[in-house]
């Protein structure tokens, strides 16, 4: 069965960032991933960069980005407005997101702003249609009520033109099969493709865990025991485990993966290796 990989970056605040992104994406880009998608910090707070780092995208490479945008704090016309230079810088893809209160709280709608996610992806498919890509929560977003929300929410999603489901990361791999299962039976007709983090800060991780909701399997802590100051260590096992992630979950049918690189490529190259990802190779005579 033939492998969709897409990776995630974020964009760089510094020189030295900004040319470790660049050498990132000039390593991952020949495995010819389906497209690639670029954050967009909380409250906005990145806009320009996100941009920039998207259009230099589209000027200088083959890859086809897609532009994070989410509708918190900000009103429908700024939205809007974002979404049309978007649109006039060649950007088809849009992953579409609420986003976070700048500080920690209850989502609040401005009153001149988008209510929701589905209303955000409405406005968006009213400007032109692009593909769309939203988030999903195998272990529940920390804000909502039940799971039962968390499905009816992508199922309005889909409903209001989103056409495919990122989800948050998980590593207990059984709950993305559940999940999935579980989505399939209530109606989501769009594929839904398994958030890949490649723990090798695996300190970083499980910080990023608690905010996000996301458990961590004793099984996994139990691999990094002891391993807190061997990187060299702790990135050879992220590889292993996140490929086998991709490979039990590949035998039980799914074929497209979303990669959480953190700008980082050599882990993800090395499980994309693993994966049977490879480099495209040149043309006959290029
Ligand atoms: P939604 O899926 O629309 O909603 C999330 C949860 O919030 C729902 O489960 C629901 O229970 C609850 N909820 C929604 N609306 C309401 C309401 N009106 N009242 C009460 N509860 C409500 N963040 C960024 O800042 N920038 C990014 O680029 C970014 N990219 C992401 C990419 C992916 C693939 C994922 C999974 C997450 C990303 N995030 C990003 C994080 C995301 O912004 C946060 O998780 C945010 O809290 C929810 O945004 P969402 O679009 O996922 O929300």
């Amino acid at each position: 069965m033939s492998l969709a990989v897409s990776f995630e970056f974020f964009p760089p605040r510094t020189d030295d960032m900004d040319a470790q992104l660049w050498r990132s994406i000039g390593r991952l880009a020949p495995l010819n991933p389906a497209f690639v998608s670029v954050t967009y910090g909380a409250g906005g707070s990145t806009r320009e960069r996100t941009h920039a780092t998207i259009k230099r995208m589209l000027a200088e490479t083959q890859l086809k980005p897609a532009a994070h945008l989410t509708c918190v704090g900000s009103s429908r016309e700024s939205i809007d407005e974002i979404v049309r230079d978007y649109l006039r810088s060649g950007v088809r893809h849009i992953v579409a997101l609420r986003g976070d209160m700048p500080e920690p709280g209850p989502y609040a709608q401005v009153s001149d702003g988008y209510e929701s996610t589905p209303d955000l992806i409405r406005g968006i498919r009213k400007i032109w249609p692009f593909e769309i890509s939203v988030s999903a929560y195998p272990e529940r977003h920390p804000d909502s009520p039940s799971a039962e929300h968390d499905y009816a929410l992508l199922r309005a999603k889909i409903d209001a033109g989103a056409t495919r489901a990122i989800t948050q990361f998980v590593y207990d791999t059984d709950v993305v099969l559940r999940f999935a299962d579980r989505a399939y039976r209530e109606g989501v007709r769009v594929p839904i493709v398994p958030g890949i983090m490649p723990a090798t800060n695996f300190k970083g991780v499980v910080r990023m865990a608690k905010r996000c909701g996301a458990s961590i399997p004793d099984s996994l802590a139990r691999k990094f025991e002891g391993l807190d100051n061997d990187l060299e260590t702790r990135k050879l096992i992220a590889a292993t485990v996140a490929a086998e992630q991709v490979e039990k979950l590949r035998r039980h049918g799914f074929d497209s993966f979303h990669f959480y690189t953190l700008n980082q490529a050599d882990l993800t190259f090395a499980i994309c290796h693993l994966l049977g990802v490879r480099a495209e190779a040149p043309a006959a005579g290029s």
